[in-house]
């Protein structure tokens, strides 16, 4: 798309806009009497204004029938987690009997691990990136640990080159193909938090399955963001959390896909517990435990109904939106304006401060988020715009993040934003 730096021009993009207005869907904090510049969706995405209510459903069926609401509310807890597969299958791209809502993502990293951890002498390291999230690393080393190994020897961390922020795609296979006879396990960020960048899980899987591994992904910062289908890219499993792109609130119950050819396994090893028990017969109280033969037979505790009421609300979004393919066309044209605007800051003459955009240039190797180093600035031009009413975030060591979000964001949002970073450089 030709872009022009305008307010009327994106103005013009708001009006042709088919999604423009799930925006008045969201619940915006307020700068000056008008809506913040909400950068954050990739930290804690927007509520929902159906949350209070479908939230209030379920408490107001706790005073109604109190225990009986397992059965006879509204939406019976007894199965409150099923309404999930059909629109978490949809987001992943997976059959419903492959995903499921349960814990919290690192819980689930954990509870997959558990599974599809298992080191033999000749195959027991693990391939992951030197950037993953600190909490991905703390469940792989732990892990490592637990199974009596060391984890400086076994956790093999692929760095981008020197000079560069981003991961190539060879070195990931070279990576795969140079340790492959002792690789248990392929683990990555779906996209990188911090530059962005999506990786090629396809690929991924496809090469680590050929060395002999298993290959597992963090959809953290994917879920809800890009397009995915890890059915067919036949991964493993994956693990995400619903509070960043899904916007189900802080600590919003999480997920996690298994893909069927394990989820019928029920010999595969994993943590048990009373919820991953078969449904037909679990209220007979055995003592033997028989898992569901899907991704249920990873459920431990019962379902968290008030937190999964905040997910029902944003799902329910999701869905009504069309999921993720309009999502995705409307993203890239979004991101893809704001970094026109950012090129177009650039130009300015006598500007002390030059924006770098870490993240891939190219459509295919991003999702919404793009990943800005203020040279000459650092993090004062991060502190600025924040006393404006921009909300976007800083990560250490030299990283501002703004994640235009399609479902709530405005082009005139990121115009506005970029406004106020002149100002400032
Ligand atoms: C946000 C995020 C987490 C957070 O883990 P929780 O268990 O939800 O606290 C973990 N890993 C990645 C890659 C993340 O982006």
């Amino acid at each position: 798309m030709k872009y022009i730096n305008s307010l009327e021009f994106a103005r013009d993009l708001d009006r042709d806009d088919t999604l423009n207005k799930f925006r008045r869907m969201f619940l915006f904090p307020k700068y000056k009497g008008r809506n913040v510049l909400y950068f954050c969706g990739n930290s804690l995405g927007l509520q929902p204004r159906t949350t209070a209510r479908d939230i209030k459903t379920e408490l107001d069926d706790w005073s109604r029938y109190a225990s009986e609401a397992h059965f006879k509310g509204r939406n019976p807890w007894y199965s409150y987690h099923e309404k999930f597969a059909v629109p978490l299958a949809k987001l992943t791209g997976a059959l419903p009997s492959e995903v499921i809502a349960m814990n919290q993502l690192t819980v689930n990293l954990h509870l997959m691990l558990i599974s599809f951890y298992r080191p033999t002498k000749q195959r027991y390291k693990i391939l992951c990136e030197a950037t993953a999230f600190p909490s991905d690393l703390y469940a792989l080393q732990t892990q490592i640990r637990m199974h009596g190994y060391d984890p400086a020897e076994t956790l093999i961390t692929i760095k981008p080159r020197k000079g560069e922020y981003l991961l190539r795609a060879e070195d990931i296979t070279d990576a795969i193909n140079k340790h492959g006879e002792f690789l248990a396990l392929v683990l990555f960020g779906g996209i990188n938090y911090l530059t962005g960048q999506l990786i090629d899980m396809k690929t991924i899987a496809r090469e680590g399955h050929k060395a002999g591994a298993i290959v597992g992904f963090d959809l953290a910062h994917a879920m809800g963001n890009v397009e995915l289908h890890l059915h067919d890219w036949n991964v493993d499993f994956a693990v995400w959390c619903s509070y960043k792109y899904l916007n189900s609130g802080p600590g919003g119950v999480a997920g996690a896909y298994i893909h069927l050819k394990h989820a019928k396994n029920t010999n595969l090893l994993r943590l048990g517990g009373w919820w991953g028990y078969d449904k037909k017969t679990r209220f007979l109280m055995r003592s033997e435990y028989q898992p569901m033969p899907t991704a249920e037979g990873w459920q431990v505790s019962n379902a968290p109904v008030l937190s999964m009421a905040a997910h029902k609300a944003s799902l329910d979004v999701f869905m009504e939106a069309g999921g993720m393919a309009p999502l995705c066309r409307k993203s890239r044209t979004l991101t893809g304006y704001l970094e026109f605007l950012i090129g177009e800051l650039n130009k300015m003459t006598g500007i002390r401060t030059r924006l770098e955009i870490i993240t891939p240039p190219n459509n295919a190797e991003r999702g919404c988020q793009l990943s800005v180093i203020a040279h000459g600035s650092g993090k004062k031009l991060y502190t600025k715009i924040t006393r404006e009413g921009v909300y976007c975030d800083w990560r250490e060591p030299n990283v501002i993040r703004f994640a235009p979000a399609p479902l709530y964001n405005s082009y005139e949002d990121v115009w506005r934003l970029c406004q106020i970073i002149k100002n400032h450089i």
